[in-house]
């Protein structure tokens, strides 16, 4: 990358470009429109979460070198959305114009092989693990790291995807034949008592901040439910805020990263897997947090000072998954019929099948806990004296 490129602070009204169409895309466009900024996306979604709020779109997919040639003329600064865009189409762009997060970075995380070699490197506690790319391999990782063991796809693998648990070693063969024998990452499974996650602000001076720690519930693999602060004591939370640092220090990175732990039964912290952007976990700093995530995305692009990280109030956030469409669209108006307070996001997508995030809830409450029975108590309303159709 061109040293002088990313130098100049980029001051409202320039145009920012985001790559991805999704919901992280909305609302990094939404927090960059409030302060003033244009917003460009490059997605081949015309009608997308991102798309629908975007002053413009340059629609096309990101390898395609036509659209990257397009999007360039019409922003100034880049950024992502999501870790599964071409990181070889991310080196194009960073080599014309400030594009953050680093594509380095982007392709560490988007290949589990590469991102426990990194960790394992830089001195980070994981869950054992080992590679598995042949039939000896495979035989190795039984030896060395379980059953149980979880096999995972080394690549485009998100939500669970491409996972497949292996409890005793007859199981293990078939499992990554089921996986297509491609490249897969086998990992001990880890009994945690939470998962947890940290989101890290990294300026381009290097001044870094984190977010209070997260507590996260999933479902099937889905982020289900967010609290922060997580109700971990001041020692496990200093320690998981000290680790996500440590990664963003030594990817030298510049954004919004988010690093996700288990707590294990005996105390101990584990790194699960890196996202190079803002992530669900961090949602509700948008009503909760001094600077949300996404505000905090756009100044790091920007060259502008990093903000607080404090919370203004504890808060909950619950996940609206599409299986709450299953029986016609939810009731918007009972949700908030019980929980007044509640900020209702939705995503603006079009199908809603089963998985889908389609829009979440926040709640704030000085315990959070109470937050999160809140939401809850909002999201089931959805579908009570529902009308369908
Ligand atoms: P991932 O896509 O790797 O984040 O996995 C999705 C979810 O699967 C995690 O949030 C955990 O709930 C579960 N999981 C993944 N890896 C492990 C592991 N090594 N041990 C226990 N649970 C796991």
């Amino acid at each position: 990358m061109s040293a002088s490129l990313g130098t100049e602070v980029l001051l409202p009204p320039a145009s920012l470009g985001v790559v991805g169409g999704g919901q992280l895309g909305r609302m990094f466009i939404q927090a960059a429109q409030r302060m003033g900024y244009r917003a460009v996306v490059l997605t081949d979604e015309a009608d997308g979460p991102a798309a629908q709020v975007a002053h413009e779109v340059v629609k096309g997919k990101d390898d395609d070198l036509r659209t990257l040639q397009r999007f360039v003329t019409r922003v100034e600064a880049i950024t992502v959305e999501f870790e599964n865009v071409s990181s070889s189409a991310l080196r194009w762009l960073a080599a014309r114009m400030p594009t953050r997060p680093d594509w380095r970075a982007v392709r560490i995380s988007q290949n589990r092989l590469r991102e426990k070699m990194f960790l394992s490197r830089h001195g980070l506690p994981t869950a054992p693990w080992k590679p598995v790319r042949s039939d000896e391999e495979l035989a190795l990782a039984l030896a060395e790291v379980g059953p149980p063991l979880i096999l995972k796809t080394a690549s485009s693998g998100y939500d669970g995807k491409g996972q497949v648990r292996v409890d005793e070693p007859g199981q293990a063969r078939p499992a990554w034949e089921s996986l297509g024998r491609v490249p897969c990452v086998a990992e001990g499974v880890v009994r945690f008592s939470a998962e947890l996650s940290v989101l890290v602000v990294r300026g381009r001076d290097g001044q870094m901040e984190t977010f209070p720690v997260a507590m996260n519930r999933h479902e099937r693999h889905i982020l289900d439910a967010t609290i922060m602060p997580a109700p971990v004591g001041p020692i496990v939370s200093q320690e998981a805020r000290d680790l996500a640092r440590t990664v963003a220090e030594a990817m030298g990175y510049v954004g919004v990263l988010c690093v996700e732990f288990f707590l294990a039964g005996d105390g101990t912290l584990r790194v699960n897997e890196i996202a190079p952007r803002p992530h669900n976990s961090g949602h509700l700093t948008i009503e909760a947090a001094t600077t949300s995530q996404f505000e905090q995305q756009v100044r790091a692009l920007c060259g502008l000072p990093i903000g607080p990280t404090t919370l203004r109030s504890a808060a909950a956030m619950v996940n609206l998954l599409g299986d709450l469409w299953t029986d016609g669209p939810p009731d918007w108006s009972n949700a908030l019929r019980t929980e007044p307070a509640a900020s209702l996001h939705l995503y603006g997508k079009g199908a809603a099948p089963i998985g889908r995030k389609m829009g979440h809830l926040t709640v704030l409450d000085s315990d959070p806990e109470m937050a999160l029975a809140r939401a809850l108590a909002a999201r089931q309303a959805t579908g009570t004296g529902r009308t369908t159709g």
